[in-house]
């Protein structure tokens, strides 16, 4: 995978791309990386690379020739590669997303800044929007750099088991169960007895009862959207009745009764 960032700020990736599990897959042939100064495809002696927005307006736009000139050179870089604008107007960056962006041979990043970019630039040159949330920022920087990030631990071979990113959350549409490490007592709190016991089976299933409550305490829609297995919807069931019998144990107009309750 190849990636290319165009910025006017092409000193913020080579940090990025230094550390941890990015510099590991650079090593190792996975990705290949570079960013490409948008300003070096600008003319005249000033390099500039936006100008005042046609009709008026506070902000600044940014010119489409000096991104043209930078995304033909990334092409040339990267053939086969996509171009990817970052823009809050684009499709929301989700886990399907990053799945098929990692199919890709290569990703062009165009980083906008000031208000945007011409609208002429994204109808001829660019073949997706990426929006990393409703929110505004400030660059698109930080957008390409997260898509980076999550795109390039889907490359095979990038994780370290071959399996590592089948178990994290969203991926079989579940939040994933907690993490433990030593001590075995923190804080007053010990490790829960099923994941000291040894027993893969009993670890796997407390794995999953704890995905299935996390899930359902926080991101509830999730469970909404996903077929359930047998095993979880037993699971489920065990809840509902432990819920009803805790319900069933209140004393008729004790403290929680609600108005009416008889
Ligand atoms: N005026 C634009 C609008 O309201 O749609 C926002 C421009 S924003 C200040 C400058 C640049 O930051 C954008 O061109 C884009 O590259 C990037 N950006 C801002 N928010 C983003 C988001 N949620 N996702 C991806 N990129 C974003």
């Amino acid at each position: 995978m190849h990636f290319v960032a165009l910025t006017i700020f092409p000193e913020m990736f080579p940090p990025f791309w230094e550390h941890g599990i990015i510099r590991r897959a650079r090593e190792a042939g996975h990705i290949r990386t570079a960013a490409v100064n948008i300003r070096d495809y600008a003319d005249g002696r000033h390099k500039v690379t936006d100008d005042r927005p046609y009709g008026g307006g506070c902000g600044m736009v940014m010119k489409p020739e000096p991104l043209a000139g930078a995304i033909t050179a990334a092409r040339a870089m990267a053939p086969g590669a996509q171009v990817v604008l970052l823009s809050p107007q684009g499709r929301v960056f989700d886990r399907k997303m990053a799945h098929d962006l990692a199919r890709l041979e290569g990703l062009i990043f165009v980083c906008g800044r000031y208000e945007g970019v011409d609208e002429r630039l994204v109808r001829e040159h660019v073949d997706a929007e990426i929006s990393i949330g409703d929110f505004v920022l400030t660059g698109g920087e930080l957008g390409a750099m997260i898509v980076m990030d999550a795109v390039t631990r889907l490359i095979p071979g990038v994780l370290g088991g071959a399996d590592s990113a089948d178990r994290d959350s969203f991926e079989d549409g579940l939040l994933e169960h907690a993490h433990f490490t030593r001590p075995p007592l923190f804080a007053g709190m010990a490790v829960p007895s099923a994941l000291v016991s040894g027993h893969h089976a009993e670890i796997e299933r407390w794995r999953l009862e704890d995905s299935l409550i996390r899930t359902f305490l926080k991101r509830p829609s999730l469970l909404m959207e996903r077929p359930l297995e047998t095993a979880e919807t037993a699971i489920l069931k065990k809840w509902c009745q432990e819920i009803e019998r805790i319900i069933a144990s209140q004393p008729v107009g004790g403290a929680g009764a609600l108005p009416g309750d008889k």
